[in-house]
């Protein structure tokens, strides 16, 4: 049976955005829920804007949200006092930045940046200190690791300074790693290299990752299942098999649509209506209504919620069922 490591329920965050007499509200993530079991590998694919980063954020503490809960091993996170418990749950969910050469202090070495949650969470007593970095380098593939050590960042290339920012991710040994676009500033190369890495750590550690990305190849080739987000909430949840063969929701389907055969990059116009995502003071409907060439007037009146399908898939449109956001009920 599976064992549930982290539980998002109804997570959300609004901003108050506009001037004293223009104000709007910005819903940056709305109602989603998911949750991730042990050892699991979760992709949430977007387009920018769509709320993924923000949602991994949430997960990392490193923003605060407006509503729902945090769930990790059924405790609530958000509900246990700040600080103490705040660095309990660092220690245990840790984060990968998209960014290998802004993430890593360019005046540091090596040592100093995997060091340092070793020190914070007093992991390793500071004798040990040097051979458990040597040991990080060696789990990332940076090897021999005396090579790598010292170093500073600027003397390494992007794919070396992210393997870098993944042993540091991993100096806690942590139950779960947001991964935000990990390979997106790196070469194609090198992401595969990358990607695997990752699934290695999920087989040897049991880590489970959230995967953050906009590239549909890769998170078929890493996650076991894939959400799809469009202006701040989920609208599909599927195995990532099913989720490539047969996307249910229109938005899902144009993502597939737009994405090569080699690379799956949504860099390029997605082949829809024009418009842009609606989350500024949006009103009841489907959020992809103005985008949508399937769009009924019902779409337009009330919020769609979720139907459920076999292998635990989930899609969030009337095309498949007639439940309304109001009346859903979670299975
Ligand atoms: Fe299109 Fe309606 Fe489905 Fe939204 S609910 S994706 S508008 S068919």
């Amino acid at each position: 049976m599976a064992d549930k490591l982290l539980d998002i329920q109804h997570l959300g965050v609004h901003f108050a955005i506009g001037g004293l007499f223009d104000k709007s509200t910005l819903r940056a993530v709305h109602d989603v829920h998911f949750s991730v079991d042990r050892g699991d590998i979760v992709a949430l694919v977007g387009e920018s804007g769509s709320g993924k980063s923000t949602i991994a954020k949430l997960i990392c503490r490193l923003e605060k949200p407006t509503s729902g809960k945090i769930l990790l091993d059924g405790k609530d996170v958000l509900e246990t006092e700040p600080h103490a418990a705040g660095k309990e749950y660092r220690k245990r969910v840790q984060m990968i930045f998209q960014y290998p050469f802004g993430s890593l202090n360019p005046v540091h070495t090596v040592a100093y940046h995997l060091s340092r949650p070793l020190q914070l969470h007093q992991i390793i007593r500071s004798n040990d200190l040097r051979p458990r970095i040597l040991q990080l380098l060696e789990t990332v593939g940076l090897r021999p690791a005396e090579d790598f050590i010292d170093k500073f960042p600027h003397s390494l290339s992007g794919g070396q300074r992210q393997r870098v920012a993944i042993a540091r991710a991993l100096a806690t040994e942590p139950d779960l790693i947001c991964a935000d676009e990990p390979t997106s500033m790196l070469d194609v190369s090198i992401r595969m290299d990358i990607l695997r890495l990752l699934t290695d750590l999920r087989k040897e550690q049991q880590t489970a990752f959230i995967f953050v990305t906009h590239d549909l190849a890769a998170a078929r080739q890493l996650a076991d299942r894939i959400l799809v987000l469009y202006a701040g909430q989920l609208v599909e949840e599927a195995t990532s098999d099913d989720l490539i063969a047969d996307p249910k929701h229109p938005y899902a389907q144009l993502l597939l649509a737009a994405a090569p055969q080699q690379g799956g990059s949504l860099d390029t116009p997605l082949p829809a209506k024009p418009g842009a995502p609606k989350n500024v003071d949006p009103q009841p409907g489907c959020a992809f209504a103005e985008r949508c060439s399937q769009a009924m007037d019902v779409c337009r009146q009330q919020t769609p919620g979720w139907t459920w399908m076999e292998n635990k898939r989930r899609v969030r449109c009337y095309l498949y069922g007639d439940t309304r956001a109001d009346e859903e009920t979670t299975k």
